[in-house]
Parts: structure tokens; sequence; C-alpha cells
């Protein structure tokens, strides 16, 4: 992977930062300058695909090759639909359940691994029963279980999993989906495309596009075509899979743009970077760079996951008190690394490293810190 430090300051740009937010994210700077350029025409088109029809040729080009990009980085098998949808992920928490637990006579088992699972439980209990398989929350949230150790009855509507709990840095480690039992449904919005999947295990992923994927506004799920059968009738239009399976997400205008930008993000991925194997071995050094300092630091800094959860996305830790933390926060601001406050309802600190952010940028970090604790 070609990655030099820092390269909007060739663009001229001076005012750039290393930006750790947990999304809206940092986009690969080779994705912004093509975007720049084809800004006032697009491709030949003489216009810019902000103003450009969605039934257009240029414009079926630009959703093709997102599919496509997306099917040849995931090797998504042909009978598994690609969809691009709005709403977010968090919409995805109510069409999940309306499309595939409203009609089942039997409950859906979900993994309550953290913030987000739980904001998908309280949708879903709108729509049918809910089991809760695990529950994470009397550890703070700070471990994951093993999957194929949980008590999921086989007739489950599904079970939901979290891949990454983006407030509380755990991940579920590669190799993690279960072989057999109900369709697996996953939440994969922080750390989608950030490394390979087997995608015949899952039943479905969505995942909302605005950290690894490209701008908020577009969501994608990859769907297995056998779950569209379960869809009961009578759903409203937008809110039904079959809508935007049936339509090669075209029924109504979609986030043209949102997908443009996805579509050079997934170019970016295969062309430039190699595909998910390099990206996610460079993911894994990344975050090796911050984990490493949090270890050294002598209990200065302390990392909120269990090791072995550790999300190779997003780092979280604390420092000895809250005013050590907001000082941190302010000094590395000033140095230009910006975003490093936790989520508000955990405290502390995040870094959320994506897979845009240059290795370069968390090096800057992990010397601000190591600097930081010196001074303590
Ligand atoms: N799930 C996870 C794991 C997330 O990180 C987020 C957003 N941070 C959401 C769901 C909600 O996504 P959206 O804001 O796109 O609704």
């Amino acid at each position: 992977m070609t990655s030099t430090l820092a390269p909007w300051k060739d663009w001229g740009v001076t005012d750039r930062v290393w930006n750790f937010s947990a999304g809206p994210a940092t986009l690969p700077a080779h994705v912004l300058e093509t975007a720049r350029d084809q800004m006032l025409s697009f491709d030949g088109a003489g216009m810019s695909v902000l103003e450009m029809s969605h039934r257009s040729k240029w414009f079926e080009d630009i959703i093709g090759e997102a599919e496509a990009n997306l099917r040849e980085l995931l090797a998504i098998p042909p009978d598994y639909r690609v969809l691009f949808m709005q709403g977010g992920a968090s919409l995805q928490f109510s069409m999940v359940s309306m499309n595939l637990l409203r009609p089942s006579s039997s409950p859906a088992d979900y993994v309550v691994s953290g913030s987000w699972a739980k904001k998908a439980v309280a949708e879903a209990r709108r729509e049918g029963d809910v089991r809760i398989a695990w529950d994470g929350s009397d550890g703070g949230f700070s471990t994951l279980p093993d999957l194929r150790e949980l008590d999921v009855s086989g007739d489950a509507a599904y079970l939901h999993v979290t891949s990454n709990e983006t407030i509380q840095g755990i991940e579920f480690p590669p190799g993690f989906e279960p072989e057999s039992g109900p369709p697996l449904i996953c939440d994969a919005s922080s750390d989608f495309l950030s490394r390979p999947l087997p995608v015949s295990r899952y039943g479905m992923l969505y995942a909302g596009a605005q950290k690894n994927a490209g701008p908020a506004g577009l969501t994608v799920a990859i769907l297995h075509g056998d779950l569209l059968e379960r869809i009961p009738d009578g759903l409203h239009t937008m809110l039904d899979y079959r809508t935007f399976s049936e339509n090669r997400s075209l029924y109504n205008t979609p986030p043209a743009f949102a997908i443009y930008v996805l579509m050079l993000v997934t170019r970016w991925l295969r062309v430039e970077v190699g595909g998910l194997d390099d990206m996610h071995a460079l993911n894994l050094e990344k975050s090796a760079l911050l984990y490493s300092v949090i270890e050294e630091s002598d209990g200065f800094y302390r990392g909120h996951a269990d090791p072995a959860f550790r999300s190779a996305m997003n780092i979280t830790w604390r420092l000895p008190s809250e005013e050590l933390e907001k000082r941190f926060v302010d000094g590395a601001k000033a140095a230009g690394l910006l975003e490093l406050k936790g989520h508000r309802s955990v405290g502390g600190c995040r870094a959320s490293i994506y897979n845009a952010m240059p290795i370069e940028g968390v090096r800057v970090l992990r010397s601000f810190m190591e600097d930081f604790a010196s001074r303590g």
C-alpha cells in the first residue's frame, strides 16, 4: 500500500488534522482527491454526481461498480443480495425485526455486547419475542462470549450480534461465526471491510457506511436470498427488503453521492490497498502500536477491553483521573490529534482508527501518548 505522510500537504491544504472520530470518520486521501477532481464533471458527463439522475447510464455504472467491488472484496456468494439503503444502521435495528422476527413463531436471540446491541434489542422488542442469549453489562461490556458455547435454540428466528462495539472498543475475533444454528444477523457497522469475512456463515450483515465504507447517509446490507422468502406481506414499501432487492436499490432516489464515494472507497481498497487481507494486516499493525503503548505505561493508561476481544478499530482507555483525561484530550487537540474523547456514556479516551487512518497518524498519536505519560 502506498501511504504518504499527510498527503493533503501536497494539495496546498495545511489545516487538515489527524481525525480519530468514531464516525463520520476520516476518508482515504486518494478518494477525496478523486471526488474533488470529478466534482465539476464526472467522467465526461459535464456534471457532478451530486447533480446527476440516478437513472442515468453514469449512475448505473457507479452503483454497478460499488456492488461489484463489494462482491470481490468480500467474496460474496451469488445467492446473497447487496442492498443500498438509507436510515442508518439504526433503521436496520427495526427493519431486521420487522422483516424477520415479525413473521416468526419463535423468538430471536440477541447477544447484548454493548451500547449498540442494547439499541438493537429495544427495537426488536417492538416486533416480537427477544431472548437475551448473552449479556455483558455486568462486566461493563469489556468482553465477549464464544458464540458456539451459547444456549441458542436451533429454531430461533435468528441470532443477532454486533461484531464491533464502537463505544466500548470490543470486537469479536476473526472466525467467531458459528458454522450452524439459526441465521446469524450481524451489525457490522464499525468493522465492515476492515478484514475478510466468511459471508456464507451469515444470514445477513449490515453496516452504516460512515466509518469504513464512505459517507453518512448510506447503509449497506448483504443478505441471503432465502431470507427474502420469510418477509411478511403488508410492510411499508420502504421498510421491506424485497423493495431494495427487486429494484437493485433503485426503487426510489438512493443516496447517490454516498454510493459514489463508497464506490471510490471500495475501488481504493481493491486497487491501492490490495484487498481485505492486506487491510486487515495493516489494521492489526496500527492497533498494536496503541495497545502496546497502553500496556507498557505501567498502569498510567488502562485499556477498557479484555485483551482477547480488543477492537482493531476503536481503542478505548482511561487515565488515572478525569482531570488528566481532559488534559490529554486538550493537549492532543493542540497537537492536531482530534476527537480522542471517549463516548459521553462511558468517558475516558477513544481513538477510532478505521481503514483510512494512515499508520503515520497512529504513530503521531503513539508518540503523543508516550510523551504525555512521561510528563504524567
Ligand atoms: N451500530 C454500530 C456498531 C454503530 O457504531 C453505530 C453508529 N455509531 C450504529 C449502529 C448506528 O448507526 P447510524 O448512526 O448509522 O444509525
